[in-house]
């Protein structure tokens, strides 16, 4: 009886914790990865130092020295112009995770460079470890200056979002498979 109690306390506090991952979990299209992104901003193209970004309103405009940004949790949001800039700075704590959440489905669906590639009808990415792995709807990633990087679980993750700037361009130049590596 004792063994039985036990057991059923042991379901009831894993049940939440079940319910909580589905939850952050959604159904999503083959490309777009969510609850896995990590962006560090809203940058999705660099070509000739133009950088493209993608604003929370939807629009694309390329980001200068006079665009205003916000950090949103270590999210470098940069605004299309003063409107933007002026509805994220007042912006409501609900309203902010409402715009970020339409964001990232937008922003994850974006055409970026990536160290993914087809291999066999698999998508196959190599790791900033050097490991390689399948991509699938949970490999986690991380984004910045229109680099997309796949990692092969999330030690890899969180060593490439701790590291310096410079050190992580570095990281994910190195992973990319761009046209000029080709
Ligand atoms: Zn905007
Ligand atoms: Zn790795």
């Amino acid at each position: 009886m004792k063994k039985f109690m036990v057991l059923l306390m042991l379901v009831m506090i894993a049940l939440p914790v079940l319910a909580e991952d589905q939850a952050i979990v959604q159904p999503a299209a083959d490309d777009v990865q969510l609850g896995t992104l990590h962006a560090l901003n809203n940058v999705y193209a660099v070509k000739d130092e133009h950088k493209t970004a993608l604003c929370a309103c939807g629009k694309e405009f390329e980001v200068t020295a006079e665009t205003a940004s916000m950090n949103i949790h270590g999210l470098v949001m940069y605004a299309c112009g003063p409107d933007c800039a002026a509805k994220m700075k007042n912006a409501s704590a609900e309203e902010m995770i409402k715009a970020i959440t339409d964001w990232e489905k937008a922003f994850a669906a974006k055409d970026m460079a990536s160290n993914c590639m087809m291999q066999d009808g698999k998508k196959m990415a190599t790791c900033a470890c050097g490991g390689v792995f399948e991509v699938g709807a949970k490999t986690p990633c991380v984004v910045e200056n229109g680099m997309k990087l796949n990692a092969c679980c999330d030690g890899c993750t969180e060593h490439v979002m701790k590291a310096s700037p410079e050190e992580r361009a570095g990281m994910m130049k190195k992973a990319m498979y761009s046209s000029e590596k080709k």
